[in-house]
């Protein structure tokens, strides 16, 4: 099973079953309901975990919240944590509606202030962070090979957190000192205050793995300056941290207009309600992790059409048509999804592609609804009248059952219908 790796730049090969495979994606800062976007740092990693389990791995999926944040002060003044615990809330429905489990630990930042305030401490002990007017900051000028992971150098590098007290712009905020505004704070040695965003995934990591595990994951506009700052705290301890860095490629509105009930921020509950759990997971699986991905109202329906298309496939008598082999395949060259959706595809074995859409959440397709006694009455009538070529009383009685919630295909050979809910 190969990866692609941004700290390499290269296609690296797990280690053999059972490894173990830990595995620590960042997960969302909590103050609103969470774009569609942010699914995929949670969808990918989750697929992951089903696969590599059904491979022989022992996987540990570990997805932190951020619950301290400026975005959070800055949408509720005076209740930020009121809305933190809210939006917590909120993520974890949207994302258990997705219908993949959950992940193993899902650490609050809140919940790790302890450890977030040892690792500081190490870190100033070990001359990589310094103290001033109660912030602490992590001292770049220490780290020779800080920008290793965005391939940065440091003198041209954006400053981050502008404070005429640091010593060099570059360096960035581990403890902040309370400001006006702030209606959460917590102890520490430089007063009071609260952690900074990247020092927390170095210390929840830590806290659940030790000091390396096997994959880190999260959208590509986190490589600078939350992973590369995150590797150089860890790295600053001795730490190996993550061995492989897989970074997805983000989500763009693209194309016509969304609908109006959507706009163009769609959040994950939005998605759901519109499109429903399988469409979203399979629009999902048509695009490569690493590369963007295009939601239009176009893609949506073409995702909406291949879950029909998988769906029909359970409805037709089972051949033995399929080759988990290439499916297997793609999956393992770096978990290339619209390389396993084409493949399956072409299957028709019905327990063979029950088992490959189980991979993705998507084994409730096999689940051929069945139309209850009363539609299949109505269309057992609508089809007598259509033989007796009384067409107004056929189309009424498709409207009956089309306002039922069911569709109605006529079938030629031989001649009948099927129910399909709508
Ligand atoms: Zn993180």
């Amino acid at each position: 099973m190969r990866l692609y790796n941004t700290l390499s730049r290269q296609l690296e090969e797990l280690p053999p079953p059972p490894g173990p495979i830990r595995m620590y994606f960042c997960g969302p800062t909590v103050y609103a309901r969470a774009h569609v976007g942010n699914a995929i740092p949670f969808v990918l990693p989750m697929w992951l975990r089903t696969w590599l389990r059904s491979r022989g791995y022992d996987v540990t999926f570990v997805h932190n919240i951020t619950d301290i944040n400026d975005k959070i002060y800055d949408a509720a003044p005076g209740k930020s944590a009121e809305l933190a615990a809210r939006a917590t809330e909120w993520y974890l429905q949207d994302t258990r509606d997705l219908g993949l489990g959950m992940p193993d630990l899902q650490p609050k930042a809140s919940d790790a202030i302890p450890q977030i305030v040892a690792f500081i401490e190490r870190l100033i002990e070990r001359d990589f962070a310094y103290a001033v007017d109660g912030d602490v900051y992590f001292r770049v000028a220490r780290d020779p090979e800080y920008g290793r992971l965005s391939r940065q150098k440091v003198d041209q590098m954006v400053e981050e957190e502008p404070n005429a007290l640091k010593e060099a712009p570059q360096d960035f905020a581990l403890w902040k000192a309370t400001k006006p505004g702030e209606d959460t704070s917590w102890d520490s040695p430089w007063g009071r205050g609260r952690p900074g965003w990247h020092i927390e995934c170095s210390a929840m990591a830590e806290e659940a793995f030790g000091p390396v595990f096997e994959i880190h994951g999260g959208g590509l506009d986190l490589v600078f300056p939350h992973h590369e700052n995150e590797l150089a705290q860890s790295r600053a301890l001795g730490h190996e941290f993550a061995r492989i860095w897989t970074h997805n490629g983000m989500l763009r509105f693209t194309g016509e207009k969304m609908s109006k009930s959507l706009g163009n921020v769609t959040t994950i509950r939005e998605a759901l309600d519109e499109y429903g759990r399988e469409t979203l997971l399979l629009f999902f699986m048509t695009g490569h992790w690493r590369k963007p991905l295009d939601f239009s109202e176009t893609t949506m329906a073409q995702a909406a059409a291949q879950v029909e298309r998988l769906r029909n496939v359970f409805r037709a008598p089972s051949e033995p048509v399929g080759d988990w082999v290439a499916f297997e395949a793609a999956l393992e060259d770096d978990f290339n999804t619209p390389e396993a959706l084409a493949v399956i595809h072409g299957w028709r074995d019905h327990d063979l592609l029950r088992r490959g859409l189980a991979i993705f959440g998507l084994e409730s397709l096999a689940d051929s609804v069945e139309a209850p006694a009363h539609i299949v009455s109505l269309a057992e009538q609508r089809q007598t009248a259509r033989e007796a070529g009384d067409f107004a009383g056929a189309d009424r009685l498709r409207d009956e059952i089309a306002a039922a919630g069911w569709e109605v295909r006529d079938i030629d050979e031989p001649p009948g219908f099927r129910l399909v809910p709508k």
